[in-house]
C-alpha cells in the first residue's frame, strides 16, 4: 500500500474502503466551516535566485489543524475541497492571508499562491482577486498564481482568457509541477506564463537518473528559449543545486534552503553557509 504512506493519505486512520469513504465525508463536512473556525494557517517557503542568492518570493502553502485529527496535509484536503466546492472560500482566505502576512511579517516580499482549477473557473475570479489585493493594499506585480497543467487542458479557451486578464492586471503566472501533466508544449507558447516550476520528481533523481537529468535540462533550455523563469522545486542537496546551476536554472526552492514555515519564523535571507556555497557554485564556469 504505497499510496497509504505519503502525506496525502488518511494516515493513522483505519484501513478499508468504508472507513476511507466515511472519513472523507467527515472531512468534507468539516471543510464547510474551516475558514470560520480559524483552523487554517499558512506556511511560506522561500524561492532563491541562483545568481544573486536573494530570496525572490515566498510560496504560500495552506495547513489545516483539525480539532480531532491534528494536521491534515493539503495534498489530502485540497482535492476534497475542490470536489465539494469548498475550495473557493478556502482559496480566497489563502490569498488575503498571504498578502496580509507578506506585508506584516515579510517586509512586503512577493508571494505566490496555488490556485486550483475550480477557483480559476469560478465566476468573476479575476475581479475577485484584484479586489482582494486592493483591499489588502498589495501590489499585483508582487503577486504570483501557481497553476498546474491540468487546468490548461480542461476548458482551454476559458482558462486562456482568464490567464490573459490576470496577466494584464500585472499578476504573475507560474506553471507548477511541470512535466507531470499532459499539456502539449504549444500551450506554453499560447499561455502567458512568466515562470515554469520543474516538478520535484525530476529534481529528486537528478544526480542518479539520466532521464530525470535530461528532462530537467530540456525544460531549462525550453524556458530560456521562451524567456521564462525556471524554478526547480524540491531541491534538497548541494549536489542537486550544483547540477542545476551548471545547467543555468534561474531559481531554486526546497528543504535545502527552508521547509515551509510560518511567516514569523521563515528565513528572510539565505543561511550564510548556503550563500557561500551558492556563490562558489555560480562562479564556476557554466557548461553552455
Ligand atoms: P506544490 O504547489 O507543488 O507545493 C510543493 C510541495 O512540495 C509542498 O507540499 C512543499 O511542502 C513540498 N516541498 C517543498 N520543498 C520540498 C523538498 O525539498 N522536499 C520535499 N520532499 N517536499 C518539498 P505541501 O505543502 O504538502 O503541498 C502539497 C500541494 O498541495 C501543493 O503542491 C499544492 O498543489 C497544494 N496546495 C498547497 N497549498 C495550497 C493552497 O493554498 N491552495 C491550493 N489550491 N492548493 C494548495
Ligand atoms: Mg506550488
Ligand atoms: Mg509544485
Ligand atoms: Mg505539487
Amino acid at each position: 500500500h504505497a499510496k497509504r504512506q505519503g502525506r496525502n493519505t488518511f494516515a493513522g486512520f483505519e484501513p478499508g474502503m468504508d472507513t476511507e469513504l466515511k472519513v472523507r465525508r467527515e472531512l468534507e463536512a468539516d471543510l464547510a466551516s474551516v475558514v470560520e473556525r480559524g483552523e487554517l494557517s499558512l506556511c511560506f517557503q522561500p524561492r532563491v535566485s541562483m545568481s544573486s542568492g536573494a530570496i525572490i518570493c515566498y510560496e504560500a502553502l495552506v495547513r489545516w489543524e483539525h480539532p480531532e485529527r491534528g494536521q491534515i496535509g493539503p495534498g489530502l484536503f485540497i482535492p476534497i475541497a475542490e470536489q465539494s466546492g469548498r475550495i473557493d472560500a478556502i482559496g480566497n482566505w489563502v490569498i488575503r492571508e498571504a498578502c496580509r502576512l507578506s506585508l506584516s511579517k515579510l517586509s512586503g516580499a512577493p508571494v505566490s499562491v496555488n490556485v486550483s482549477g475550480h477557483q480559476l473557473r469560478s465566476r468573476g475570479f479575476v475581479e475577485n482577486v484584484l479586489q482582494m489585493l486592493k483591499d489588502c493594499d498589495f501590489p499585483p506585480e508582487r503577486f504570483e498564481i501557481e497553476l498546474t497543467e491540468s487546468i490548461l487542458v480542461e476548458d482551454r479557451d476559458r482558462s486562456l482568457a482568464t490567464l490573459k486578464a490576470l496577466k494584464r492586471s500585472g499578476i504573475r503566472l507560474a506553471l507548477d509541477d511541470f512535466g507531470t501533466g499532459y499539456s502539449s508544449l504549444s500551450y506554453l507558447r499560447a499561455f502567458p506564463f512568466d515562470t515554469i516550476k520543474i516538478d520535484r520528481s525530476f529534481i529528486m533523481n537528478l544526480a542518479n537518473d539520466n532521464s530525470s537529468l535530461a528532462i530537467a535540462e530540456a525544460v531549462i533550455n525550453l524556458g530560456r528559449a521562451l524567456k521564462l523563469t525556471i524554478v526547480a522545486e524540491g531541491v534538497e542537496t548541494v549536489e542537486q543545486l550544483t547540477i542545476l546551476s551548471s545547467r543555468r536554472c534561474d531559481e531554486v526552492q526546497g528543504y535545502l534552503f527552508s521547509r515551509p514555515l510560518p511567516a514569523d519564523v521563515v528565513p528572510q535571507t539565505v543561511e550564510s553557509q548556503l550563500a557561500v556555497i551558492l556563490r562558489s557554485i555560480v562562479k564556476e564556469p557554466r557548461t553552455a
